[in-house]
């Protein structure tokens, strides 16, 4: 089942690679064969296996030598190995609702890869891919909802702390994107951070916000200490959201045994 759904995931971060090129360069998805972007020459299907093809041409093309992007196997290990995890972390076999957990994380996962990476080359998010995030949010919380045996009450669902919990983490990078004339977030942020709380759930959403704003100030200040930014330079924001989502989809529970504030409870 894990080794299943590494492969998988190494085909849907292929997948993904041809999504994100075809977002830059405003084609459709479904034109054609892959080419290489130096040469134009069309990629024989055995140049073309997830991760192995990179190993074995030693990341250059076999036509004109031209050195392959790190992005293309750095996309394919790493969705590979996040639906390996998911599926290590979540399914247990015949329970209904931990397959639609599975695939409500497996959705995630392809979704958040694209706007991780398409935020830290170009420092914009592309709204398709936002919409793609919040419409598998609803979706699988509806169904998780819907499928629970003996069905919950609405205002005990997972979905509904979802639907408020995105409603506040909007509100609250909409005030930061309006009151910083989007200098501070854009929003691109907003949007992302209404997945999060939909993820998250009210109940998880300030540890959520923690991690991403925590690990968000120890990469600034890390780059800056290397000498690698200066303090005025922008970092994109959603790359940490994103790791933030996945890492309370996958995680998640844990948290809430250890965070259990009376608070909350
Ligand atoms: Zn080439």
């Amino acid at each position: 089942m894990i080794f299943i759904l590494f492969v998988l995931g190494l085909l849907v971060g292929s997948f993904l690679n041809v999504v994100l090129f075809r977002f830059e360069s405003g084609e459709t998805v479904v034109s054609g064969r892959s080419r290489c972007n130096a040469c134009r020459q069309t990629i024989a299907w055995y140049d073309n296996i997830p991760l192995l093809s990179f190993i074995f041409l030693r990341g250059e093309c076999r036509q004109c030598g031209e050195r392959i992007s790190w992005q293309y196997p750095a996309v394919e290990f790493a969705t590979a190995a996040l639906f390996a995890l998911s599926g290590a972390r979540l399914y247990v076999p015949g329970n209904t609702s931990s397959s639609i957990e599975l695939a409500f994380a497996l959705g995630l996962i392809a979704i958040l890869t694209i706007i991780f990476v398409y935020d830290l080359v170009h420092m914009e998010i592309p709204m398709a891919a936002l919409w793609a995030g919040i419409f598998w949010a609803i979706l699988m919380l509806f169904f998780l909802w819907y499928f629970s045996l003996p069905r919950e009450m609405f205002f005990d669902s997972r979905l509904w702390d979802g639907l408020i919990g995105g409603g506040i983490a909007f509100l609250f990078f909409y005030a930061l994107v309006f009151f910083s004339r989007e200098t501070w977030m854009g929003m691109g942020d907003a949007w992302l951070a209404l997945i999060l709380g939909l993820v998250a759930g009210w109940q998880l959403l300030l540890p959520a916000l923690t991690l991403a704003f925590g690990t968000g100030a120890v990469f600034g200040i890390g780059l800056i200490l290397l000498g690698k930014k200066q303090m005025q330079s922008r970092i994109p924001f959603g790359p940490f959201l994103v790791a933030a989502v996945l890492f309370i989809a996958l995680f998640g529970r844990i948290i809430q045994d250890v965070w259990q504030f009376p608070l909350w409870a």
